[in-house]
């Protein structure tokens, strides 16, 4: 929590005048109502500004002298703030959607959706307090979903199985008991009687006896030799020749193995080119504040580059005359309409494994000469020398050979583009 104010600024009565321009920072409770104005009122397109040094990297701008130079600082970015929401329509800028307030606030403040380590929250990283949307990870995940932002690997963490708290103490420890209390020892061959065990087992004082013939050991290399390393648990006495991982949670302590633990993945979000267009056109934001599905054309350049070099080689190579209503190639689009829901659920490494599964279903019932590829949010099959009737036949079947064995509905939505159905962007 923020504490002193060492060089309050006396930013009242010297800039009073812009103060319509900007949000002031002076003070913890300040920050606070920040916070609140940020994520209920109108106030979300307007620059932060620090006057207490103490959110240096979360507002949008530190001042903590006043000079020239600082004021003017402060005019620029007030006056930068204004000018980028001015290039917004009006409608987005006063929606109260989560979607268009974090989109259209990435795109005014011009900072990503970024996030910073801190030990003092459960997730072990937290972001600004003035993302004007509650629970912003989420609200981000689900616009990248939607294609409209870009996300950037921030960090992986492991997960309490039962409290959800990154906060774990990594440890190694006994295979037998699960006890941390272990340590490495070199093991002690006795020649005389053949007996080997760890050292702790020989030591009586400052001789080594052995424990088994009880004799003592003197001479390395005659009486005995050390023959290796071994984990020796003090609690069970059992040795093992390696130690095992083990996650204790330090906020209920939960005890897991590695196998079974979750790990989650936190990003950085940034808006892209799609969320830009999107906010830039013109809305009726009367009808539905969520956002729409994506218009009903496909980009070639936006398919992954296996598929684009084999359609633009496919269209090169079109003969005039063909069979009656067979094209050349057929592009289907998987999307996963429930693909939020189960990341949120089950976590982002099971989603990967189902969608894996679906891959593999998708390769039983493709061709050789067909083409499969992963883009980021879909995938893509292409088919040859067919029609979309033949390939979709009755659809909802066709969705059930997808989902083949796989446990959880992906909530497969198809799109099929026949050559002439894309945009080619020329
Ligand atoms: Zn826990
Ligand atoms: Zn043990
Ligand atoms: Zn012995």
């Amino acid at each position: 929590m923020p504490g002193s104010r060492k060089e309050s600024v006396n930013s009242e009565m010297t800039l009073s005048h812009d103060r319509e321009d900007y949000i002031a920072i002076h003070s913890v409770a300040d920050a606070l109502a920040c916070a609140r104005k940020r994520l209920n009122g109108d106030d979300h397109l307007k620059p932060v500004i620090d006057f207490t040094n103490e959110y240096r990297d979360l507002a949008d701008l530190c001042v903590t002298t006043l000079s020239a130079k600082t004021r003017k600082k402060i005019q620029d970015t007030a006056q930068l703030f204004k000018k980028r929401r001015g290039q917004l329509p009006y409608v987005v800028t006063r929606h109260q959607a989560d979607s268009y307030r974090f989109l259209s606030w990435l795109y005014v403040s011009e900072l990503g959706f970024r996030l910073v380590y801190n030990s003092a929250a459960k997730e072990s990283v937290s972001h600004s307090p003035f993302v004007p949307v509650e629970n912003a990870p989420m609200v981000a995940q689900k616009l990248y979903q939607q294609g409209y932002l870009s996300r950037i690997f921030f960090d992986r963490f492991h997960q309490c199985g039962s409290c959800g708290s990154t906060r774990l103490n990594v440890r190694e420890e006994c295979m037998t008991c699960r006890s941390a209390n272990i340590e490495e020892e070199e093991i002690i061959h006795h020649f005389n009687c053949g007996w080997q065990g760890p050292e702790s087992d020989y030591t009586q004082k400052r001789d080594l006896v052995c424990p088994k013939c009880n004799r003592h050991l003197t001479h390395y290399g005659s009486d005995y030799e050390k023959s290796g390393l071994v984990m020796h648990c003090h609690d069970c006495n059992d040795s093992h020749s390696a130690a095992s991982v083990g996650f204790l949670c330090l906020d209920c302590n939960f005890h897991q193995d590695s196998e079974s633990m979750k790990t989650i993945t936190h990003y950085n979000y940034a808006l892209n080119d799609k969320g830009l267009a999107y906010l830039m056109k013109s809305h009726d934001l009367s009808a539905d504040p969520a956002l729409p599905d994506s218009e009903n054309t496909l980009q070639v350049k936006q398919l992954p580059l296996l598929i684009q070099q084999e359609i633009i080689g496919l269209r090169l190579g079109i003969a005039p005359s063909r069979n009656e209503g067979i094209h050349p190639f057929v592009l289907m689009e998987f999307s996963y309409s429930k693909a939020f829901e189960l990341i949120t659920l089950l976590g982002e490494k099971a989603f990967t494994r189902l969608r894996h599964r679906l891959h593999d279903n998708l390769r039983a019932i493709i061709r050789e000469h067909d083409l499969f590829a992963q883009g980021s949010i879909c995938d893509y099959l292409l088919l040859k020398e067919t029609n979309k009737k033949t390939v979709l036949g009755e659809d909802s079947a066709f969705i059930e050979r997808c989902q083949h064995e796989i446990d959880h509905d992906l909530g497969i939505i198809i799109r099929a583009f026949n050559p002439g159905e894309l945009s080619y962007g020329e």
